[in-house]
């Protein structure tokens, strides 16, 4: 393993990586590699997570189909140099920016979303001409082995290679010398990402966490925002990086939005949730216990049930929460929702101006002049307005956050940004040489003067 980016980089300058060919042919290997291995995927996760195949294929599968289309059907245009304006100071050349890989890559993943956090930073770098090193979490040890084994089928380990392990094994990858390390995960583990790669100033895409606010103003279409907003935070047992961390309603709304909450909650997982096969499990007993300790903040108005065998934590609101409570001091990431209470929208931009930017914000209201406040004034990685974790599947949409929430983004032509260096060169003529530009021509400065004023 030590050798491994060496090894990679060795391969990188063959040239191999670069042509269109190249790429799309590896992105349909891809592709081929997970269509051939649907059932295992599926089986991996449920065993990892207890995930349910609708949830395994729409969050996980579907997407990565879809971003790897996506790619191929436009990685040509993209790779092309980009000509653009030159000044008249230029006069004679052209200006453009060469597309170029930034050659080997390290990409860390998490354990929320395990196949698809994976492999969707795994496409951009293919697209953009990079070899990859990936190291899949430890947390999800079906997924992470069975990511290897299929790789290892599909791919000459010289352009993409798994390596599986904890803390150890992600801290001497770090040591090696790579092009581009894209890491998704914690805050403090993306700060130790970034202190290693600042010793050889490697570039870092770091997708990251932190608490992501629902807020539901009282002109909200309320049956809507329920729906929406039990989907987005119960989905994967609220262990997503942009699902809703907790809500913040209007006084006047707040009964019967909650009210509605509850039924929403019932229409999508049942009456026992508990007993319900397609809700996700925690991931490990050390979440599970870190989680069930807020329960006992604020008054439990719905859900509230554990079963620590089989680590599920039922669908859960907890109303009269406030920023004092454990629960609003670091991201939940689990089944749990805070419910804080507002007056006016001020009260909240203030408060919310207070915390550290999130990864995304969710805004209800049918008032765009509101919903433009609330853009104006409050900073976030990406959201919606009327709705939760759209964003994230727009492949014409970058997703990342901002601040300690996330440095960089990616999907779509984002991902091959993210893995290309934007290599600008002025293509010079030599048919003439103008005198004025060099130190001792007599005419030079009044020339220049003119030229850049
Ligand atoms: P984590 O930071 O604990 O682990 C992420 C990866 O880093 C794993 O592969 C792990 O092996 C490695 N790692 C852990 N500790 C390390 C250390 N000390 N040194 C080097 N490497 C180390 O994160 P997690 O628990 O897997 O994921 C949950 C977090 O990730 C949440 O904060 C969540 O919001 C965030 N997340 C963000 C996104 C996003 O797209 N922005 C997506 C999913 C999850």
């Amino acid at each position: 393993m030590s050798e491994i980016a060496r090894y990679q980089k060795q391969f990188y300058y063959t040239e191999k990586t670069k042509s269109v060919a190249f790429r799309k042919q590896q992105l349909q290997t891809l592709k081929n590699m997970i269509e051939k291995n649907e059932q295992r995927i599926m089986d991996s996760l449920n065993q990892d997570l207890n995930k349910s195949e609708f949830d395994s294929y729409t969050h996980e599968i579907g997407f990565l189909y879809a971003e790897i289309n996506f790619m191929i059907k436009e990685v040509k245009e993209w790779m092309k140099p980009t000509k653009v304006k030159t000044p008249a100071s230029h006069f004679g050349s052209k200006s453009y920016i060469h597309k170029e890989p930034y050659g080997t890559s390290l990409i860390i993943a998490p354990w929320n979303y395990p196949f698809q956090l994976a492999l969707a930073p795994v496409i951009g770098a293919i697209a953009a001409g990079n070899t990859v090193v990936l190291k899949p979490s430890e947390l999800t040890p079906t997924v992470s082995s069975l990511l290897k084994q299929m790789v290892e089928e599909a791919f000459d380990p010289a352009f993409f290679t798994v390596v599986e392990g904890a803390v150890k094994e992600t801290q001497e990858l770090l040591e090696q010398r790579f092009d581009i390390i894209f890491f998704t995960g914690s805050v403090p583990v993306g700060k130790i990402v970034m202190e290693k790669a600042a010793k050889h100033v490697t570039p870092v895409v770091l997708e990251l966490g932190g608490k992501s606010p629902v807020i539901v103003d009282e002109d909200a279409k309320l049956d809507v925002a329920a729906k929406r907003i039990a989907w987005g935070k119960y989905t994967n047992a609220g262990q997503t990086c942009i699902a809703p961390d907790y809500l913040y309603v209007h006084r006047n709304v707040k009964p019967e939005l909650l009210s509605k909450l509850k039924d929403s909650i019932e229409e999508m997982y049942g009456k026992e949730p508990m007993q319900n096969d397609a809700y996700t499990h925690i991931v490990n007993q050390k979440h599970f216990s870190r989680l069930s300790a807020y329960l006992d903040n604020g008054e439990l108005v719905h859900g509230g049930q554990t079963n620590p065998e089989e680590l599920i934590i039922e669908p859960t609101v907890l109303d009269h929460i406030s920023w004092d409570d454990s629960i609003m001091k670091d991201e939940i990431f689990g089944p749990i929702l805070p419910v804080l209470t507002f007056d006016s929208l001020d009260e909240v931009i203030t408060q919310v101006q207070t915390q550290e930017k999130p990864l995304a914000l969710y805004y209800f209201s049918e008032d765009e002049q509101k919903q433009q406040k609330i853009l104006d004034q409050l900073p976030f990685g990406g959201g919606c307005m009327n709705d939760t974790l759209f964003h994230v599947a727009n492949p014409h949409l970058p997703f990342g956050g901002v601040g300690p929430s996330g440095l960089g983004s990616y999907h779509g032509k984002a991902s091959f940004d993210a893995f290309t260096h934007q290599k600008s060169v002025v293509h010079q003529t030599t048919k003439f040489d103008f005198s004025f530009r060099y130190p001792g021509s007599k005419l030079g400065l009044s020339i220049v003067k003119k030229l850049l004023r």
